[in-house]
């Protein structure tokens, strides 16, 4: 049988269509991947459903995904680290690697970042697709190419929590328990922070986080971000945290976060919702409460490949639903419906 290239393509906003490409050639550089598994992030869902992340807008049609793993299939010339069979987690951005920000080792930053499945850069939910050697990861024999694609969001947590510097013994709230509030909390725990709570509006997202080892899970009832912030103080037992991960986006989870950060601590903010909020900000002023945004990730994938190879987390329970890559439309409607937490899919042909 030969192969062919079966192909998740946005054709255009609420219209993605399967669809049969010629396999790629890789370059200079480059690997051909027989893409295993591809996780579907809100992302992928917002640019279905609306066509355009703030200005990321699908002018032409644009290959979905970006959470993936697969086997090198082919070498491009003056490959060296990887050879044919390897089982590789991909990094999806691709930076231009000369650029002042990439030479500060800040790539995150570079204005030339091509991302996989950001307009206009096709993503990887298709049977093969070409990457740069340098941003795949090799996998040990122990770790799954599940968890390889879950290194993705594991490391939107590595670099969030790098950001907001959890140690030893911190005290950590996370807003919002989605995939995202999850992985931060994965990671909090693993670098030892002391005691985690996580708010969420949906009692089932606090029922998972529980399970992944949340010490204190509050349900938001409330739209007042002080009286929030109060409930959060008793749940630490009178104490506030000094590091608060924002992962909701949400505007009064937002405001909530800086109340309830301690003095002289810090707020990540990691959930990206309205452009513009008010904040408290006289509040975090005058309490030194630093705010620090993070985009992504940057030199996150080793770190979190070493954590889940080395059984510090286990990202595998945040799986809750697999699809076939024929079934990618069924993957996108339950993603859609917010059930479960990660979505999936098998891109190998059965
Ligand atoms: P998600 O929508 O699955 O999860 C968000 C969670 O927040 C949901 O469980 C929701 O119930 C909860 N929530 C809503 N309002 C809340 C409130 N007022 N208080 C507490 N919880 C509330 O999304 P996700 O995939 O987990 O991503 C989370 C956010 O992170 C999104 O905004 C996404 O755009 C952002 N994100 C940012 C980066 C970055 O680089 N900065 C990277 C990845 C994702
Ligand atoms: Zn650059």
């Amino acid at each position: 049988m030969t192969d062919t290239n079966l192909t998740a393509v946005l054709k255009k906003k609420g219209e993605i269509s399967l669809e049969d490409c010629p396999i790629p050639d890789p370059g200079p550089g480059e690997v051909q991947l027989c893409m295993q598994h591809v996780g579907i992030c809100g992302s992928d869902v917002h640019y279905w459903q609306h066509g355009a992340i703030g200005d990321f807008v699908v002018k032409a049609p644009m290959i979905l995904g970006h959470e993936a793993s697969g086997v090198v299939s082919k070498l491009g010339p003056g490959v060296t680290n990887l050879k044919i069979g390897d089982r590789v987690a991909i990094e999806p951005g691709v930076p231009c690697k000369t650029c002042q920000q990439c030479k500060k080792g800040r790539y995150n930053l570079c204005p030339d970042m091509k991302f996989c499945a950001t307009p206009p850069f096709h993503g990887n939910l298709a049977r093969f697709y070409v990457h740069a050697a340098d941003f795949c990861f090799k996998l040990p024999d122990h770790v799954s190419t599940e968890e390889g694609a879950l290194l993705e969001p594991l490391s939107v947590g590595v670099h969030a929590c790098n950001r907001a510097g959890v140690t030893l013994g911190s005290r950590v709230l996370i807003c919002g328990a989605g995939p995202i509030g999850l992985v931060n909390l994965l990671t909090a725990k693993a670098c030892g922070a002391a005691e985690v709570a996580i708010t969420d509006l949906d009692q089932s997202r606090l029922d998972m986080a529980k399970k992944m080892g949340a010490n204190h899970c509050l349900k938001v009832t409330t739209k007042d971000p002080r009286e929030m912030a109060q409930k959060i103080e008793e749940a630490f037992g009178g104490e506030q945290p000094e590091i608060t991960i924002e992962c909701s986006g949400a505007t009064s989870s937002v405001q909530t976060a800086i109340y309830a950060t301690k003095s002289g601590g810090c707020v990540v903010l990691v959930g990206l919702g309205l452009a513009e909020i008010p904040l408290p900000i006289v509040n975090a002023a005058v309490r030194e409460v630093d705010i620090r945004g993070i985009f992504r990730y940057v030199n996150c994938y080793p770190t979190a490949l070493a954590m889940v190879a080395s059984g510090k987390v286990d990202v595998k329970p945040l799986i809750t639903h697999k699809f076939k890559l024929e079934d990618t439309i069924k993957a996108f409607e339950t993603t859609a419906r917010g059930e479960g937490i990660k979505v999936m899919i098998e891109c190998v042909r059965s």
